[in-house]
């Protein structure tokens, strides 16, 4: 059997699958009341040990946010949990006796969406994730695309205007600045939910800053076509609630570029899993690893 682990800053998932993928079942906890790693390990220990039955875990894989030590397994400094160079492969192995894979959250996600979401058929396809900050995972040639030091997809740090304000990464004019929920909440004084309703009522203030930041990731779709030429983008996170708002923006963004001629424009889709597309991408981690 497999299971898949996706570590959030506000939640944990847990699911188990037979050794094809198809998933049996999956429970969820809120991170906080687990306080430690240790504390996290073995509560997701135990569940497994409760869903498996009688039959063994051989292969686990963990999506948690980075920056992470893929080679040796360490979560090095989550931004939204207070753990510092966690070895979280090695305390699951020893709780559970499987192989444990730790991975990036977003590569997960979109492994999710590539393999039982909407990027399903594609061999090529790039997951942008939309919400408090922006990330990604690459599936090239139908494969995770984790680059030589596993920090590929990192779609929010595309530089868009060298001028541009100070992100917290230390570039100038990142995607993130002009498009994270978190940087437009700061520059608007509002939540970036709140931002998004007031624009979707038609508040012209809100409107502008939620179509240039649609823009921008149409700026983003642009440069990505032209480096990975995908047949689609996946997007997820938040923002994509507001589908109807950001995505003619976007579309239309990406269809004005001369270059990128109709036969080789990728699609644009909204993720199809949610909030469990981080729990399928490790199932599936963990089967493609096992
Ligand atoms: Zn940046």
């Amino acid at each position: 059997m497999l299971a898949g682990i996706d570590l959030g800053g506000t939640q944990v998932r847990v699911a188990l699958a037979r050794s094809d993928g198809q998933l049996i079942a999956s429970v969820k906890t809120k991170t906080p009341p687990l306080k430690t790693p240790q504390g996290m390990v073995d509560w997701a220990a135990a569940e497994i040990d409760r869903l498996r039955g009688n039959q063994k875990v051989t292969s686990i894989a963990i999506g948690a946010p980075g920056p992470i030590d893929l080679k040796r397994g360490i979560l090095v400094n989550p931004p939204n949990l207070p753990w510092r160079n966690v070895p979280l492969a090695s305390m699951l192995n020893r709780a559970t006796g499987a192989k444990v894979h730790l991975a990036n959250d977003a590569d997960m996600a979109g492994l999710g969406e590539f393999h039982r979401g909407a990027g399903r058929g594609t061999r090529n396809m790039v997951y942008i994730t939309w919400s408090t900050g922006v990330g990604g995972g690459l599936i090239i040639d139908g494969r995770l695309h984790r680059g030589g030091h596993g920090t590929a997809g990192e779609v929010g740090h595309m530089i868009i205007d060298p001028n541009g304000p100070l992100d917290n990464c230390g570039q100038r004019g990142c995607l993130e600045v002009f498009c994270g929920g978190a940087n437009l909440a700061k520059e608007t004084g509002h939540p970036a939910a709140e931002l998004f309703a007031a624009a979707a009522r038609g508040d012209r203030h809100a409107r502008m800053v939620v179509e240039r930041s649609a823009r921008y990731m149409g700026l983003a779709l642009i440069s990505l076509t032209n480096v990975i030429d995908p047949e689609m983008f996946v997007m997820g996170g938040g923002v994509t609630r507001s589908w109807k708002l950001v995505a003619p923006t976007m579309l239309e963004t990406l269809r004005s570029s001369p270059f990128i001629k109709p036969a080789r424009r990728p699609l644009l889709r909204r993720a199809r899993l949610g909030d469990r597309a981080g729990q399928v991408g490790a199932v599936e981690w963990a089967r493609i690893n096992q």
